[in-house]
């Protein structure tokens, strides 16, 4: 019986997809939806909701993955060959990106936004190998950067494929309302914070964006880097640890990428609690950071209970 309704779904898949390919007029020889590819599982996510039925998408990085230190293997450039557009973060998270052999059109979907630059105090030029130039990579931590990249990846899939334009628009407008509200709801929920609790500790410069548009400070970091991919020295880490006395902060956020050992002396130092967050990478679809919107509402949630005990 199992076996039976099993077969009748993928009949019915089948079908599904025939009727689908029936009806759009490609212009090219190509059958089938749009090949496109994406780095990051974030990206990923994004391309996937806008494309929807009208592309085939291979995401590069699996959810978990850190993009900070990320080299793709023979069988992943071959996968990614095959596309027609690559859409990259761009902003020098990928630093594999400049390696990839000719074949797909690169989309950096961070190309149009103006970019925060590395200010922080007590960073050390020589140390940060991995981020050939200073610009900060995560936009994603500010939804209205990430409205920016939906028109990008709306624009970029029309060109290829104009027959689904229209399709590409509507899905495009519908995850831009859902990013209005979700920008509205982080700003409703870091209302509630009091000033002078605004101040954000992190194992290494994420938060920036975020920062920006909520009205937090960055008060320090303990990787001085933009990357997961470098280490601080025992004079940052005292300087470091003087910041979260200084001011009372009760909280260090680290992400999944970086040793725990670190943040973990700084908290007992000084008595500050670690808190875990989601920085590149998705969780699996069974983890709370499944999509970029529910990653933004954990991320969200995990911050403002630290910052609010
Ligand atoms: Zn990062």
């Amino acid at each position: 019986m199992k076996a039976i309704a099993l077969l009748h779904a993928g009949l019915a898949g089948a079908l599904v997809l025939a009727a689908g390919c029936g009806r759009s007029e490609h212009a090219s020889p190509e059958a089938g939806p749009l090949r496109v590819a994406a780095t990051t599982s974030i990206l990923g996510d994004i391309v996937a909701v806008i494309g929807g039925p009208d592309i085939a998408l291979t995401t590069l990085l699996k959810p978990g993955q850190d993009p900070h230190a990320f080299n793709p293997t023979p069988a992943d450039l071959a996968a990614l060959s095959r596309a027609r557009l690559l859409f990259a973060n761009g902003l020098g998270l990928e630093s594999f990106l400049p390696r990839l052999p000719a074949g797909s059109e690169v989309i950096e979907v961070s190309r149009t936004l103006a970019p925060r630059l590395l200010t922080e105090p007590h960073h050390h030029g020589e140390r940060d190998g991995h981020t050939p130039d200073s610009a900060d990579p995560h936009v994603w931590f500010n939804p209205l950067n990430v409205a920016i990249w939906t028109d990008v990846i709306r624009d970029s899939l029309s060109s290829q494929d104009p027959a689904h334009a229209a399709a590409y628009a509507a899905r495009a407008a519908g995850y831009r309302a859902q990013l209005l509200a979700l920008d509205t709801w982080i700003r409703e929920q870091t209302a509630t914070l009091p000033p002078d609790r605004r101040r954000l500790v992190a194992d290494h410069a994420v938060l920036g964006y975020f920062a920006d548009r909520y009205g937090f400070t960055l008060s320090g970091v303990l990787v001085p880097s933009f990357s997961t991919a470098a280490e601080p020295s025992a004079r940052d880490l005292a300087a470091l640890e003087e910041i979260i006395r200084t001011n009372h902060i009760p909280a260090l956020f680290v992400t999944r990428s970086v040793s725990p050992a670190l943040a973990e002396r700084v908290a007992a130092d000084t008595g500050a609690r670690v808190a875990v967050f989601y920085d590149g990478a998705l969780s699996g679809p069974e983890g709370p950071a499944g999509t970029y919107l529910a990653f933004m509402r954990h991320n969200v949630t995990v911050i403002l209970q630290a910052l609010k005990e």
